[in-house]
């Protein structure tokens, strides 16, 4: 048998007519020879209607009964499906979580699918029906209904393409695939055709909007390929698989940038062990996430500069922890909200010298001034003020031949 895990997104099961539409596209498969397991999303909106609803009741809504209240609208969408299936011939019928079952551990809400027990979907699927499988829900040791975080059904197909040892896995989406940067801020950029696991994770400010980044940790883990691909056109998508898949022909595969970032600067503090730790620790604690950070070294012995990002939204937070943490002291603090980080991401750069130079180099060419750098294996970021991104975008865009 040729399984194919076929998983719908929002939008694309939205309404009527595309529901329509997705049951075409599930009988080509099953006219193609392959045995389809349908995931599907619920309708475009449901999902967040269903959350308001609970907001309206209380902030404090228990978590056991929100997980049943918002993985309802799945429901909806896997028996419109089935439904429009039947009435053009087609076998098939919804399964929801708990009915396959589908198993997860973890608190609600933020759920795992840790086993799928595959009998009974596969009796169905022997007698030529087309499991419909709600994404998004499964249940816990206790029985109860679960959830698996905010665009969780593409978890609930990578673990369906896992555990029913699927031949492929493609998830249908609004968007025809993962573009070297965000399109519409750079009309020119380019679909890529394959990336690694790892280039995708990277590009998560690109790729969120294309997939949950857990899933993908957890089809990178479990080595299942998977394709991106748009339910409203019929193109060619971005196939997302191993590294050692990926031609090595492209030293960068993408360019990631970041809008909501602001830098924060403390003047002299004291240059002793365990200070950073002071400044970071009450950060921390409220849940802030420190991105980049840079310590100059301090050229008197005893006072240096400390820079680091977070995101804007938590500025006023993180100048009032630092204003009032007795445990530190320094001259100033500075604080820039214009800035936005760049980032170049690929596989290629861990085998190529002198990617970083080329970065540097193409920047400085355009007058843009590198206000912090970091680097990871397979990721290059640099700090620039706000309005000068666009311009940085087209120049790293050039200078390693993404539109090639
Ligand atoms: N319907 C859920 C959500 O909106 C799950 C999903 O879309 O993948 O988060
Ligand atoms: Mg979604």
């Amino acid at each position: 048998m040729k399984i194919i895990v076929l998983k719908f997104g929002g939008s694309s099961v939205g309404n009527i007519k595309r529901i329509k539409k997705v049951a075409n596209i599930i009988v080509s498969y099953k006219k193609k020879g392959y045995s389809p397991i349908v995931v599907s999303s619920a309708m475009s909106g449901t999902t967040n209607e269903l959350i308001k609803k609970s907001k309206v009741i209380t902030n404090n809504f228990t978590s056991s009964e929100y997980d049943v209240l918002v993985s309802s609208g799945e429901q909806i969408a896997c028996s419109l499906i089935a439904g429009r299936l039947n009435d053009i011939g087609y076998k098939s019928r919804s399964w929801m979580g708990w009915q396959v079952p589908i198993f997860t551990e973890g608190a609600h809400s933020s759920s795992r699918i840790t086993y799928i027990d595959k009998k009974k979907i596969m009796d169905y699927l022997r007698h030529g029906g087309i499991p419909v499988i709600a994404g998004f829900q499964g249940i816990n040791s206790d029985d109860r209904l679960t959830t698996l975080g905010r665009g969780g059904s593409d978890a609930s197909a990578i673990m369906c393409s896992k555990f029913f040892k699927a031949k492929r896995c493609i998830i249908y989406t609004d968007v025809d695939g993962v573009y070297t940067t965000d399109p519409n801020t750079f009309k020119r950029a380019k679909k890529i055709k394959v990336i690694s696991y790892e280039e995708m994770l990277e590009m998560a400010s690109l790729g969120a909007k294309v997939m949950q980044p857990t899933s993908i940790q957890d089809a990178r883990l479990n080595r299942i390929d998977i394709e991106v691909k748009s339910s409203f056109v019929k193109k060619d998508g971005t196939k997302i698989t191993k590294r050692k898949n990926v031609i090595a022909n492209k030293i960068i595969r993408g360019i990631s940038f970041t809008k909501n970032d602001a830098k924060l600067t403390l003047l002299g503090v004291k240059d002793k062990p365990g200070i950073a730790a002071s400044i970071f620790k009450p950060l921390s604690y409220n849940a802030i996430n420190v991105d980049m950070v840079v310590q100059n070294i301090s050229a008197d012995g005893k006072t240096t500069d400390l820079t680091f990002t977070i995101k804007s939204d938590d500025l006023i937070k993180t100048q009032r922890l630092i204003r009032k943490n007795s445990k530190i002291s320094f001259r100033d603090l500075i604080v820039d909200k214009n800035v936005s980080k760049i980032s170049i991401i690929g596989v290629g750069m861990i085998a190529t010298p002198g990617v970083t130079y080329r970065m540097f180099q193409a920047l400085a060419k355009k007058n843009i001034n590198i206000l912090v750098i970091s680097t990871s294996e397979i990721k290059i970021s640099v700090l620039i003020n706000k309005k000068n991104i666009k311009k940085a975008i087209i120049a790293l865009h050039k200078e390693f031949k993404l539109n090639k």
